[in-house]
């Protein structure tokens, strides 16, 4: 089985300036600097830029948290995928929980967001995540694999492996409720399954876990066969807890 390199990613939403930001970098580097892992900033747009103009030569990856599916026209507010790039910016979340449940964001668009960012060369964080009614009602496998196959649908088989998916429970997403072990672990797996049955070299993808991942816990959830690496919200907007979860990694 090929090694797959841990991908520790930060999602920091709206919040940072750029002088929070810029300080942020400034504090993480010097602490990850023997890292093997992928190391992912998710940056809001205006903070972009100041990250990526301090990691050049270091181990971190810039990332953004949405982008626009087409790559200029009549979209006001949005955000093309060719912009990011310009920017040296080189994976985006997509398919995030917020974006779906406040901003309308749809299987349907991130049917062409995900191949509008690989056809750019730009890495897609792929986010999905049963609710809690779901994963109460059994449903869990069914939701991921609805997402999966919607989200994905127009990815050819072997691109498959270019996307990082992260699983992301809604119910654990900034809760405080992390998923145990167990939970996280097949859920992983299963998303390993859907894409090797897509064609996939499944075990070439990178599966991360998201949900009140923090210093405590990530050892453990870090661990597991099918999780290759987290997703992290609270505990990523702290330089010293994010290097900490990233020292877990490995
Ligand atoms: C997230 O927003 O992707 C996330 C996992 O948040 P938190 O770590 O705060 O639960």
């Amino acid at each position: 089985m090929p090694e797959r390199t841990p991908y520790i990613a930060a999602n920091w939403k709206m919040n940072k300036t750029v002088a929070e930001a810029a300080e942020f970098i400034d504090t993480l580097l010097p602490r990850i600097a023997a890292t093997q892992a992928d190391v992912v900033v998710c940056a809001p747009f205006t903070a972009l830029t100041a990250v990526v103009e301090r990691r050049y030569g270091t181990a971190v990856k810039v990332a953004a948290q949405n982008m626009h599916e087409e790559a200029s026209g009549a979209f006001t507010g949005e955000v093309s995928a060719p912009m990011l790039v310009e920017l040296d910016v080189e994976a985006v979340v997509l398919g995030h929980s917020e974006r779906r449940q406040f901003f309308g964001e749809t299987d349907e668009v991130l049917a062409r967001k995900v191949p509008a960012a690989l056809a750019a060369d730009l890495e897609p964080i792929l986010c999905v995540g049963e609710s809690e009614a779901a994963r109460d009602g059994g449903e869990t496998e069914e939701v991921l694999e609805r997402q999966l196959q919607a989200d994905l649908a127009a990815v050819e088989a072997a691109d498959l492996e270019r996307v990082v998916v992260a699983y992301e429970p809604i119910w654990a997403i900034g809760t405080g409720r992390t998923a145990t072990p167990e939970q996280a672990q097949e859920a992983c797996a299963f998303i390993r399954d859907v894409l090797r049955a897509r064609g996939a070299a499944a075990d070439r993808v990178r599966i991360l876990y998201g949900g009140s991942m923090k210093p405590a816990n990530a050892a453990e959830l870090l661990a597991l066969p099918d999780v290759d690496g987290g997703l992290i919200g609270g505990a990523s907007l702290d330089p010293e807890d994010f290097a900490a979860i990233v020292e877990a990694s490995g």
